[in-house]
C-alpha cells in the first residue's frame, strides 16, 4: 500500500522516504513560507504552491525525493515597480546525505542534501530554500509590456 499523503508534512524522517512507497501530492500556503512571503509585494491571500513529490533511488542508489513545485508570487517589477507575478513550475531532486569532509558527489541530476537517518527533515522550509534559490534577482514583466514610470517634474 503506498504511504501517499494529500497534506504536504511540515517535516518528516528521512527513513520515512521509502522508494515506491512515499508520495505526496498537495499544497502549502504561501503564507505559511515566512521567507518567501517576507518577499512578496502584494497580498498573496489564498495562493498556493503546489507540491507533487515522491521518494526515488537515484542513479547511485541512494534515497532521493523527486517532483516538482509550482505556483506564483508576487514580486516588483524592476522597470515599472508594479506587481510581477512570478510564476515558477520547479524540479525537485534531491538526495540525503550525512555530511562529509570530502564533499559533495554527483549522484545524476540529484543535488546533495545535509541529512542523515533518525533525522527529522524539515520539509517545507526545503521547498522554501529551492524556490527561493530560483527566484528572480530582478523580476520584470516581458519586455514590451511595461515602461519605466515617468519621472515627475
Ligand atoms: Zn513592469
Amino acid at each position: 500500500m503506498k504511504d501517499s499523503h494529500v497534506n504536504v508534512p511540515r517535516k518528516l524522517r528521512i527513513e520515512q522516504l521509502v522508494p515506491g512507497h512515499w508520495a505526496c501530492n498537495g499544497t502549502v500556503a504561501v503564507r505559511a513560507l515566512p521567507r518567501l512571503a517576507g518577499l512578496c509585494t502584494a497580498d498573496v491571500g489564498a495562493e498556493n504552491v503546489a507540491v507533487v513529490l515522491q521518494a526515488v533511488h537515484t542513479p547511485a542508489g541512494r534515497t532521493g525525493l523527486a517532483g516538482t513545485l509550482s505556483g506564483r508570487v508576487p514580486l516588483r517589477c524592476e522597470r515599472c515597480l508594479g506587481v510581477f507575478w512570478w510564476s515558477f513550475d520547479l524540479p525537485i531532486a534531491l538526495y540525503f546525505a550525512p555530511a562529509t569532509a570530502t564533499g559533495v558527489e554527483a549522484d545524476g541530476d540529484f543535488e546533495a542534501c545535509e541529512a542523515e537517518d533518525g533525522e527529522w527533515l524539515e520539509l517545507w522550509s526545503l521547498l522554501e530554500d529551492e524556490i527561493l534559490l530560483t527566484i528572480p534577482i530582478a523580476p520584470r514583466h516581458a519586455a514590451g509590456a511595461c515602461r519605466t514610470p515617468a519621472l515627475a517634474v
